[in-house]
């Protein structure tokens, strides 16, 4: 049973956003590369669990605190007897671990797993007797992608192998039993829900303003390209994609939202913001028929309809 869904990334979501409107540095490029892979990666294995037969309570990522430190689990699993801590790793290639360090072949230093395991691990465990919860905690690092090899990896270490995960689930699944999870299980799980932290402040997307984003209507396959035909519909020059224009702009002014949540909405920023539509009147419908409007002194604004 899922507990906690894993959600949207907003983080995520808003690098993909912002790249197609302003050429990021390498470095963020990068973060959003490697936050994008990570993200597939813990998707697929959100998958694989729920191939699960016999009755677990999984909770996926939660960032948790405790005593002013925080923490982040890609993925908690339960069942009566244990708590399993997940953290998935996507990456690919060829790995070594030397002095407690983890190298590409290449050389190139990565940021050890196990380190970060362990601080998660010894952290939970901290958060359950401030809780004054019981629990037996085991935690492994999944390597879920199958392209992935560590050389001399040790037998005992903590680690679930693309090779080993089929089996891996099998175990679990018989670890679980068929018995289920008790209400005291449930609530536990509850509680942890409660407690956990929605806005991360680990963000890595890069400063940027209104003013220096490129402006227009994305089109679904990512080109900032679109031509207003004057019809009911946008065609994308560059790949031929062709919407219609409400959906069009609806999808645009989510992603002002996103990237600008602390703007108000109203017909001349979003005219400005689709930059494609040609008539004012067009975005005035569609927000008027989307949003509810709010009268204000200065100028009226849209919001979210009640
Ligand atoms: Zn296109």
């Amino acid at each position: 049973m899922i507990i906690k869904a894993r959600g949207e990334n907003l983080e995520l979501n808003t690098f993909h956003c912002l790249r197609v409107r302003k050429k990021l540095e390498k470095k963020d490029e990068d973060n959003y590369k490697s936050l994008k892979k990570g993200w597939h990666g813990e998707l697929q294995f959100d998958q694989l669990l729920l191939g699960l037969t016999n009755e677990c309570l999984i909770l996926n990522n939660l960032l948790l605190e405790v005593s002013n430190t925080l923490f982040q689990i890609d993925s908690l699993l339960m069942t009566q007897k244990k708590s399993y801590i997940f953290e998935v790793k996507n990456f690919d290639g060829d790995f070594y671990i030397e002095n407690d360090r983890m190298h590409m072949l290449t050389g190139k230093e990565i940021k050890n797993p196990l380190i970060q395991l362990s601080r998660s691990e010894s952290l939970f465990r901290q958060l359950l007797q401030e809780l004054r919860l019981n629990a037996v905690v085991e935690s492994k690092i999944v390597f879920i992608n199958p392209e992935f090899y560590l050389y001399d990896a040790p037998q005992k270490g903590p680690f679930v192998f693309h090779a080993q995960l089929n089996r891996f689930l099998k175990s679990l699944d018989n670890a679980a039993g068929t018995t289920g999870v008790s209400d005291g299980r449930l609530r536990f799980a509850k509680r942890l829900v409660d407690l956990h932290i929605a806005k991360s402040p680990f963000s890595k997307i890069p400063a940027y303003t209104y003013e220096e984003l490129e402006k227009g209507i994305v089109c679904k396959r990512g080109c900032l390209d679109y031509e207003d035909t004057n019809r009911q519909t946008l065609v994308c020059k560059k790949c031929g994609f062709v919407e219609d224009k409400e959906t069009a702009v609806l999808r645009s002014i989510e992603e002002f939202k996103l990237l600008f949540p602390d703007k108000q909405i109203t017909v001349n920023i979003i005219h400005e913001w689709c930059k494609v539509i040609k008539s004012k009147k067009t975005i005035q419908k569609v927000l008027t028929k989307n949003f509810d409007l709010i009268l204000s002194g200065k100028g009226s604004y849209y919001v979210d309809k009640k």
